[in-house]
């Protein structure tokens, strides 16, 4: 069915808005990035509001069910991401919301361990090959936590940091006075409401509140990289994998050959094993797996039919092979993920924007506010395992009052594949937050915050950082 679209344009008429709220800090989207960005906002003594347009906190992490934080060492198992990251792990694990290998693994290349944690939960996420050692497999810090678990999680760390959520609540537009935001509009079940801030962090992920601001923004997408593609997410339960794994095993070509069927009918041929904790009955498929095509996600007909034809697809994998493949027999869909997913999208023109050059620089910028293990970038990762990111990235180039601290962080599009993932997201929000706290207490634009003073705070809350001039 084709859309029936028009080329009309209409006035809105201008109106009162009621200003619900004057805050210090205002930040617009609940996804890693804005939860990193509200907690420590709040903790640096800032009055912070936090609106999230869905039911829940945690972005991708929970509602798009992609629930893995990778990547928090190197191939040789050093732990590079603390703070934060560091503390919500800690927080999961106390309520058994949380599975990582274990510490004294890190870094280990004992087949019998990396078989061992390769044949659990999300396997390949806990294993790289070692450039540096001929390709050996080694195991990392890699943890998988329970998104129900962190949605609660987060609802606690958000109200003990004293932090004003507001759910149900979509920012609209920025609110400006000449270059500088002044705060945000928002939509919700309450009508159209303001509320004042002086510093607004944009983590929305999609960089809804710069574009409006007018921030320059380069919205570039390759349609070969995953950045460009939008994913559909299905958990299916009931599942006896080691039957389905003996039958692969067993008759690999009649199993190549179904699978073959199932592509042809739409479906998903490939799943990972368990979601956490060796479940062993539980699989995870998301959509990247069948052809993927680059899609705008800012543009609501995509967003409708990618959702819908996800539906479709996860209902005819699980329909087929209910029916074709021994194991499944009695496996029935869990739960299909509450948003689409997404890792790209804009990214802002910061102060600086990290390139493709940085990957093969081991620079220590001064205003360094993360380092990032560089894990998957073959001989380029072997000589240079970290990566670190300047605050500059979260300052736009031009508009004041304003941060971003989400995957629209200023890169190019190939560096921002590697580090837009849910923990240097959290630690960009960290970072943010801490600055935007610094720059209200000191009535300074957030591009003025001394880099020296944003370091020893950010090291005073564990962030690991290498020492600066
Ligand atoms: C299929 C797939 C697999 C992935 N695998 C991994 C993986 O294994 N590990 C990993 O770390 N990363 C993975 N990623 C990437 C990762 O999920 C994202 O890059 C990361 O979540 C980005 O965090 P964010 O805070 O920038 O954005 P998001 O997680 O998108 O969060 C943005 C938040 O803002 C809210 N929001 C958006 N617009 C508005 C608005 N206008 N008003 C109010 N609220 C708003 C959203 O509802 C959401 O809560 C994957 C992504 C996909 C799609």
């Amino acid at each position: 069915m084709s859309a029936k679209s028009s080329v009309r344009t209409i006035t809105e008429a201008a109106r009162q808005i009621k200003v619900c709220r004057e805050a210090d800090v205002v930040v617009v989207g609940g996804g890693p990035g804005g939860i990193g960005s509200a907690i420590t906002a709040a903790r640096g003594g800032a009055d912070t509001v936090l609106i999230e347009r869905y039911s829940h906190l945690g972005g991708m992490a929970t509602g798009g069910l992609i629930n893995i934080l990778p990547n928090l060492s190197d191939i040789s198992g050093k732990q590079h991401i603390y703070g934060l990251n560091q503390e919500i792990i800690d927080r999961m694990d106390a309520r058994g919301g949380a599975f990582y290998p274990k510490k004294k693994d890190w870094g280990t290349t004992d087949k019998k361990v990396v078989d061992y944690y390769r044949n659990t939960n999300m396997g390949n996420f806990y294993i790289r090959k070692d450039p540096n050692l001929g390709g050996q497999e080694r195991v990392l810090y890699t943890a998988v936590v329970d998104p129900e678990i962190l949605k609660d999680e987060l609802n606690d760390m958000i109200q003990e940091a004293g932090v004003d959520l507001l759910l149900h609540s979509w920012g609209t537009r920025p609110i400006m006075e000449g270059g500088t935001v002044k705060g945000v509009f928002f939509e919700s079940k309450s009508g159209r409401q303001a509320i004042l801030g002086k510093v607004v962090i944009d983590a929305t992920g999609d960089g809804d509140i710069f574009v409006e601001a007018g921030a320059e923004f380069d919205g570039s997408l390759d349609s070969k990289r995953r950045t460009a593609w939008l994913a559909f997410t299905t958990w299916v339960t009931g599942v006896d994998i080691q039957k389905a794994d003996d039958f692969k095993a067993s008759q690999p070509e009649k199993y190549a050959e179904r699978m073959q069927e199932l592509m042809k009918l739409g479906g998903y041929p490939h799943y990972m094993k368990g979601i956490l904790k060796n479940q062993r009955n539980v699989i995870w498929y998301h959509s990247f797996q069948i052809k993927p095509e680059a899609s705008d996600a800012k543009d609501v007909r995509e967003l409708t039919r990618v959702d819908i034809r996800g539906r479709k697809r996860a209902l005819i994998t699980y329909e087929f092979m209910k029916k074709h493949v021994p194991g499944f027999e009695n496996s029935f869909i869990m739960q299909t993920a509450p948003q689409l997913g997404l890792q790209g999208g804009r990214r802002v023109i910061g102060e600086y924007i990290l390139t493709d050059k940085d990957m093969e620089s081991d620079e220590v910028f001064e205003d360094t506010i993360v380092v990032l293990a560089n894990n998957d970038n073959g001989e380029i990762s072997a000589k240079h395992p970290t990566i670190c990111v300047p605050y500059r990235c979260l300052v736009p180039k031009e508009v004041d009052g304003l941060l971003v601290a989400c995957r629209a962080f200023s890169s190019t599009e190939s560096v921002n594949q590697w580090f837009n993932i849910i923990p240097p997201c959290i630690a960009y929000g960290q970072a943010a937050g801490t600055a935007a706290a610094m720059s209200v207490s000191s009535g300074i634009q957030p591009r003025k915050v001394d880099y020296k003073a944003l370091h020893k705070n950010l090291v005073n809350q564990g962030v690991n950082l290498p020492d600066i001039k």
